[in-house]
């Protein structure tokens, strides 16, 4: 194919703005290409020479220097460039319009390939050392003699890293599959492989050289990064189990995440954005080596900043210390860091993206040998709200930014790519709008399991409604109690407990346990918010509506207080207007 057909192609693309007919002109390109031009074609097409994360050099050419090329394949003089770059204030235009006002002074065959553009342009990105600028110029100026003027402005642009032509993946992906199946209707089956390998020029290779049934049956491939499975969001524990039933809730660290790509003794990582970070971490690359019992895999995990005398977790900030081209061994020396992994992608020829959850942790246990600084992020499986509150509360207290809770269920598969309800996080910093504590009477209990069997999971809690009378829910609350603490709250509920609900009892949740209320504790929770589930102001806001407190956990008891004198409901509704106020 001719570099011309494709700079025909971009003018096209250029002079439209709607998706369905960059689709159209994009396949037509696509279609044209023979199956080893391809690949060139597309990354061309995104402005590069290959994906962003193989490490490989990319052009990056400095202004300055296309402006000294501009001018040696124009015969204008530097200033005379100058002035016209300032004019047109773009690269690509600039070397357009200084070619055609040079015309006779071309060498111009015109009849340069894609093939010929990309090998001049790969050898651009690979020049380095002594005299590699000159060596750059040259080898450009030899590329845009031998291109139309139009060509020069789009070769200019691509590179100073300007070619912009607004094609995004997805309408790579639609114009592939229309090209090449017909249809944007197979779009999916690509979407995955690209997915898979976050390779577009290799997705369409496979797709030209092998066909759609080959493309349906890739794999992952070692080296080129899965595109990352990332979570939803919800704001309770209780929503959570409610989606999801049974699940894994591990720790939320606050870190980086990294991809780790083993093969044999050679080590990638990739970050979060697929770039290679590989050269960053060299303590992380010898971590896998040591301790990843596989001859090829690919794991994920978190990576955060320890204190290494205490194993106490450093913020973010001193992490992103790590993230530096020069210097480095001593940043790794003064920054150290511990890997938290989390997903086993890949090992020993096995593709694991496809099974679920539970399979792929457990290959995880299997090939990681754990020490302090490389070891699996910590779990549990449950399908209670209440351990979910107290695991986040240890979460939050070990210093995490939460949970992220996963779905273990046969279809719980790795979503490369997407943002799926099979994980779910739960995070610390969505709340912590409620400043104040509250003062609530128990009302009813749940019984505890596990760890806390004999004593409650959590207890129903109410505030008190004066001009009724009524105790009406607001919270269920099971965090903030010391182990001491739940041994000792069936002794002190059992003299109130009572068969069925006290009749100034307001609530629509069925206790396990009803007590006369009585007991008084301070609480404070992160949040209120509305409801349909407690009886708080129930209606007053909204209908069918009431108030509840989120993440609550228990502070005090407040044996000086009696059920009435309990926070009231008006106070709980001021108190969330005056939230909704600052939000
Ligand atoms: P956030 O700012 O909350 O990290 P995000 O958009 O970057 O949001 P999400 O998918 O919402 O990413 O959250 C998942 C991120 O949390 C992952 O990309 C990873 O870096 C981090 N993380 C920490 N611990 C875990 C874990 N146990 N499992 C999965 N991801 C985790």
């Amino acid at each position: 194919m001719l570099y011309s057909t494709l700079v025909e192609t971009y003018e096209r693309l250029e002079a439209t703005t709607k998706r369905l007919e960059m689709t159209d002109i994009l396949a037509g390109l696509l279609g044209a290409a023979e199956p080893e031009e391809l690949e060139k074609v597309i990354y061309l097409t995104q402005g590069k020479i290959h994906p962003d994360w193989t490490g490989e050099p990319e052009i990056g050419m400095a202004e300055r220097m296309a402006v000294d090329t501009i001018a040696r394949a124009s015969g204008l003089k530097k200033d005379e460039v100058e002035t016209i770059l300032a004019e047109r204030g773009d690269i690509g235009l600039a070397a357009e319009q200084a070619l055609n006002a040079k015309r006779q002074a071309m060498l111009g065959g015109k009849r340069f390939t894609v093939s010929d553009i990309y090998g001049i342009l790969d050898l651009i990105a690979k020049e380095s050392g002594k005299g590699s600028s000159g060596r750059k110029v040259d080898r450009l100026v030899r590329a845009m003699v031998n291109v139309s003027p139009v060509g020069a402005r789009y070769l200019a642009r691509t590179v100073v890293g300007a070619l912009r032509l607004g094609v995004g993946d997805m309408t790579i992906l639609d114009a592939l599959a229309l090209a090449y199946t017909g249809s944007t209707g197979n779009r999916g089956l690509l979407e995955r492989a690209y997915n898979l390998t976050s390779d577009l020029g290799y997705v369409s290779r496979v797709l030209a050289e092998e066909g759609l049934q080959a493309l349906g049956e890739l794999h992952v491939v070692i080296g080129k990064p899965i595109r990352m499975m990332l979570a939803q969001r919800l704001s309770t524990p209780e929503e959570t189990i409610e989606k999801l039933g049974t699940c894994s809730a591990e720790y939320k660290l606050d870190g980086e995440r990294f991809q780790i790509h083993k093969k044999g003794g050679a080590v990638q990582i990739f970050s979060r954005r697929l770039e290679n970070i590989t050269r960053m971490y060299p303590d992380a690359v010898a971590m896998t080596l040591d301790h990843v019992n596989a001859e090829e895999a690919i794991l994920e995990g978190e990576a955060v900043a320890i204190d290494p005398e205490t194993g106490e977790m450093k913020p973010f900030q001193t992490l992103m210390q790590r993230r530096r081209k020069y210097r480095i061994e001593e940043m790794m020396e003064k920054f150290p860091i511990a890997v938290f992994l989390f997903e086993c992608l890949y090992a020993d020829g096995e593709d694991l993206t496809l099974e679920p959850y539970t399979i792929r942790r457990a290959r995880l246990g299997e090939i990681v040998e754990e020490n302090d600084r490389f070891k699996l992020v910590r779990a549990i499986e449950t399908s209670e709200a209440s351990d979910l509150v107290d695991f986040f509360e240890e979460a939050i207290t070990d210093g995490t930014e939460g949970l992220v809770v996963k779905s273990t269920a046969d279809e719980s598969i790795y979503r490369a790519g997407a943002r799926s309800w099979l994980w779910v996080k739960l995070k610390a910093s969505y709340q912590s709008k409620m400043v104040e504590p509250v003062d609530l009477v128990v009302v009813g209990a749940f019984h505890g399991r596990g760890r806390r069997a004999g004593s409650y999971g959590a207890l129903l809690m109410a505030a008190y409604d004066p001009d009724e009378e009524m105790f009406r829910t607001v919270c269920k609350v099971g965090s903030g109690f010391t182990d001491e603490d739940l041994v000792k709250l069936p002794e002190m509920l059992e003299g109130d407990q009572r068969d069925g609900k006290h009749p100034r009892v307001d609530s629509l949740i069925e206790a396990e346990v009803w007590f006369n209320p009585s007991l008084v504790m301070e609480i404070l929770g992160d949040e209120i918010t509305l409801s349909p589930v407690h009886t708080c102001a129930f209606n007053e806001l909204r209908e069918k509506s009431g108030l509840a407190i989120r993440f609550p956990r228990f502070l005090r008891l407040r044996e000086d207080k009696s059920a009435e004198d309990t926070t009231v409901v008006d106070e709980i509704v001021d108190m969330y207007r005056a939230q909704t106020k600052t939000m």
